[in-house]
């Protein structure tokens, strides 16, 4: 099966090139124009690898790097005319996995792309499963098990039991719920994540019973703690 790659570029003619070359190389290759198309883009793909533009309408591309790095860790390569070397630095603080400077050559970028995803592919095979007591989640699959039953979550519920275990034993705020389950945090909407952790509990609780996995902290937010069955 070949990796797929996300593009997020608003220049048209960087794109058509970028998807030939990368195409010819065998990989599949998925494109949005605009920062705000990158996460949704993200999710419904899937992509092995996101070259990522710095210099984006909207959303720029700091933005989307950050809201990925919260999704997972995909490779990300970013890809800029800026060149000044702390352009770079915040690049490569961001978690970005490497950065090509514009103009490029599209040879480059695809032997970037292989190198990169050589370099991650085996890291990103552990990290793809996320384990915490009962709670099991296959981050490539999409699915989450409590004690070995497998759990019917819509996405944003996945994002939120994910997140909640890639901090486990840890407090999160609503906002950094929000935030790591929509890219954006808007205080009007946090609410809506006490109503997302609801059902998730009530998932968790017809699946194992009713034992705290994920605990109310007043005033603060939710966390989510590691938790053994019983032996029956
Ligand atoms: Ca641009």
């Amino acid at each position: 099966m070949s990796d797929k790659i996300l593009i997020v570029e608003d220049e048209v003619r960087i794109v058509r090139t970028l998807r030939l070359y990368l195409e010819q190389a065998g990989f599949a290759v998925t494109a949005v124009h605009t920062g705000s198309e990158a996460i949704p883009a993200f999710r419904q793909e899937r992509p092995s690898l996101v070259l990522l533009d710095l210099n984006l309408p909207g959303q720029d591309g700091l933005d989307v790097c950050r809201s990925l790095r919260r999704l997972g860790d995909v490779p990300i390569i970013m890809l800029t005319a800026r060149t000044e070397e702390m352009d770079r630095l915040i690049g490569l603080e961001l978690g970005a996995d490497d950065y090509i400077s514009k103009p490029f050559s599209p040879r480059e970028v695809v032997a970037r792309v292989r190198a990169v995803l050589r370099r991650t592919q085996g890291q990103l095979n552990h990290n793809q499963t996320l384990q915490a007591g009962v709670l099991q989640i296959d981050l490539a699959a999409y699915r989450a098990w409590a004690a070995g039953r497998l759990l019917d979550l819509t996405q944003t519920e996945f994002e939120l039991l994910a997140t909640l275990m890639r901090h486990k034993g840890h407090v999160m705020s609503r906002a950094q719920l929000l935030e790591a389950v929509q890219g954006v945090a808007f205080e009007e909407l946090e609410r809506a994540i006490d109503q997302h952790i609801k059902n998730v509990r009530r998932k968790l609780k017809e699946a194992v019973g009713d034992v705290a996995i994920i605990n109310t902290i007043y005033g603060v937010g939710y966390r989510l703690d590691e938790v053994e069955l019983p032996h029956a």
